[in-house]
């Protein structure tokens, strides 16, 4: 599988807000976003932001949920294929199939800061689906699911603490964590007002369908 080794800022300045990609850093003022100065396109003709035509419209509201949940091309139009698929709203059923990706779901459960720092979690053996091992961040979880952290203490320790850093933390209603244990169910599938990225689905549909 490839990766994106260039700027994760790069992908918030061209969609003009905040993805957070890079975890505690997006909440400081360092964040280019909160800049005036460099909340600009990226490229040299970055400030020249012209009106933008009805296809970049929707290629821009795709690109916005491509790069927030950090996914190639390829990977994005799997589940897109997959949603269309899924009886009812297919925007909708999109977005419930990127929100339960197991990446996803241990970022949100704030074991990790950011969905590329869960992705490495993953891969590096520490997280447990139903009391196995899990190294695909791409599973996807299922009602009644039980996600745990396992592992070398050091890593343990180091998820604590991550989890420490914000103790009025909360879950999303669709995930239901044990802090002390560092352990979470999955009670409900994530609905539309859990994805928190502002995107009009409909648009990101529209591309995909051309
Ligand atoms: Fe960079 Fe995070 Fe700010 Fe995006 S939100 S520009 S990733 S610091």
């Amino acid at each position: 599988m490839g990766r994106y080794l260039g700027s994760s800022c790069r992908h918030c300045r061209r969609e003009g807000m905040k993805l957070m990609l890079k975890g505690i850093r997006c909440e400081m003022a360092k964040c280019p976003i909160e800049k005036k100065q460099r909340n600009v396109a990226p490229g040299m003709h970055g400030w020249r932001r012209g009106r933008n035509s009805e296809y970049a419209v929707r290629l821009r509201e795709k690109q916005k949920v491509k790069r927030y949940y950090g996914l190639f091309e390829r990977q994005f139009m799997r589940y897109f294929h997959k949603a269309e698929r899924i009886k009812g709203n297919t925007g909708e059923n999109l977005l419930q199939l990127l929100e339960r990706r197991l990446d996803n779901a241990v970022y949100k459960l704030n074991f990790a800061p950011s969905r590329k720092a869960a992705r490495q979690l993953i891969s590096h053996g520490h997280i447990y689906v139903n009391g196995r091992k899990v190294n695909v961040s791409d599973r996807i979880v299922e009602i009644g699911d039980k996600i745990a952290v396992k592992g070398a203490e050091k890593s343990k320790k180091k998820i604590k603490e991550q989890l420490e850093t914000n103790p009025s933390f909360s879950t999303q209603g669709w995930l239901q964590l044990a802090r002390e244990k560092a352990e979470a169910t999955v009670v409900a599938l994530p609905t539309r007002d859990d994805v928190q990225i502002p995107v009009e689905e409909q648009l990101v549909v529209e591309f995909c369908s051309r």
